[in-house]
């Protein structure tokens, strides 16, 4: 039976057998016992399927990785540790040394300094591109030795909202392909494959897991990129891996699983980023309700967003799904159902203003975090940003004014209440 979204958001990834537990069981166990050498031997040659030690795969992980797959429509996918970690994983699967990346210039901070610092000391150029961009431009920005191009769907924290069509043309016009970060959309609000994207990622530390309780991330493949046709240029899927007795990823598993195998027998096996089962069983408590979540969470942003717009003491708010936004007509296209629960918004009286605005509020916590289901709120002139000074701040993007709120799932007139008494006191 074809099951719908909200069905598979509750009953996903794992179906019981006769007289077996109706939750997903948490398989809390390094290692998987065998009768003979032989068939443990098959699991190290990749010539059967199954359980041996944690680090590579665990039961638990892959219902909940399984669940995952189905909401995004895709093929195969793996938890990985952290969102950090999975943005890591679905760039270094196929790019390494000498290799080059286009990435979106509107992303999370923790990204961009991976792409920028970390793997640049590995040899992995990543070339940063206006999300605005015409086509021409982003073409432009293609070298011989691309692999990748990467974007996320609605960027943390600026809000912007990739044109994933725009982004998977040129992917593609290169041979490339897409991989997009979809945290803060969820597959509630889009799904990236249906618009072109070969990969997504997630760090379901936000509104997947959505109640503040477990770090933790995944990589879907859509199945959809051929990487066959790129034999020279996707060598490591395409040609034996002598670490794996020679196995060929593309012709063992084909285009549904080479990916993600190769993640999970190359990588997770060499630098271990997995994510624990008891994480995971968290993360399913929080995929069950996820349909559920994500409705308040964007009808909490917009009620939020829409007060605010109107206050005298307010200079701006940026909120993709408010009509004026400069990504509305984007957020129309790809998110039609709602966006995030995410809403940024310029205080008058700037640094200070904003500090004591802050100190005010009730409701909603100063926190280094998004996507819980209680609303918090961040000031990064005087927390993440504070090194920096006012003109810093305003060539980073993030005015000294700034304030971001993420909307939890109180009740919309408790946030604006909140939002009302402390701006009082500004
Ligand atoms: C938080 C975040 C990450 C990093 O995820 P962690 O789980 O904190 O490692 C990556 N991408 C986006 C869009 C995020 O919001």
């Amino acid at each position: 039976m074809d099951l719908r979204f909200n069905t598979k958001c509750v009953q996903g990834g794992y179906t019981p057998g006769n007289g077996e537990p109706r939750q997903i069981p948490i398989i809390q166990s390094t290692t998987f016992k065998y009768d003979t050498s032989e068939d443990m031997g098959k699991l190290f040659d990749l010539e059967a399927s199954g359980y041996f030690y944690s680090r590579l795969q665990n039961p638990t992980c892959d219902h909940v990785a399984a669940k995952i797959c189905e909401l995004e429509g895709g093929t195969a996918a793996m938890l990985t540790g952290s969102g950090q970690a999975a943005n890591f994983y679905a760039v270094f699967n196929i790019a390494g040394c000498g290799d080059h990346v286009v990435s979106s210039a509107s992303i999370y901070g923790g990204t961009y300094n991976l792409f920028a610092v970390t793997m640049k000391r590995m040899g992995i150029e990543v070339t940063f591109v206006d999300p605005d961009c015409t086509e021409e431009e982003l073409n432009a920005a293609f070298r011989p030795n691309t692999k990748a191009v990467f974007g996320e769907t609605i960027a943390n924290p600026a809000l912007t909202v990739l044109d994933i069509e725009k982004f998977a043309k040129a992917a593609h016009a290169h041979g490339v392909p897409l991989i997009v970060d979809n945290t803060f959309a969820t597959p509630v609000n889009c799904r990236p494959f249906e618009w072109g994207a070969d990969i997504v990622t997630h760090s379901t530390t936000k509104y997947m897991d959505g109640h503040g309780a477990a770090v933790g991330g995944c990589i879907v493949d859509s199945g959809k990129f051929d990487w066959t046709a790129y034999p020279e240029k996707f060598a490591c899927l395409c040609t034996p891996d002598e670490s794996y007795h020679g196995v060929t990823y593309t012709e063992r598993f084909g285009l549904a699983g080479a990916y993600i195998t190769k993640a999970t027998a190359q990588l997770m096996r060499d630098l271990g980023s997995v994510q624990s089962p008891q994480s995971a069983f968290i993360l399913n408590l929080g995929l069950e309700s996820l349909h559920v979540r994500m409705k308040r969470h964007c009808e909490n942003a917009l009620a939020v967003a829409t007060y605010l717009e109107q206050h005298p003491k307010i200079s701006w708010v940026n909120y993709c799904s408010l009509p004026g936004n400069k990504y509305y007509d984007l957020a129309q296209k790809y998110l039609p159902n709602g966006s995030c629960g995410v809403v940024s918004f310029g205080i008058k009286g700037g640094r200070a203003a904003a500090e004591v605005f802050m100190k005010h509020l009730k409701v909603g916590a100063i926190e280094t975090h998004v996507a819980d289901a209680r609303t918090c709120i961040l000031h990064p002139a005087s927390s993440t940003h504070r090194q920096m000074n006012d003109a810093e701040l305003a060539a980073a993007g993030v005015g000294a004014d700034l304030v971001r709120m993420s909307c939890g799932l109180e009740d919309a007139q408790d946030l604006i209440e909140d939002i009302a008494q402390a701006l009082e006191q500004v």
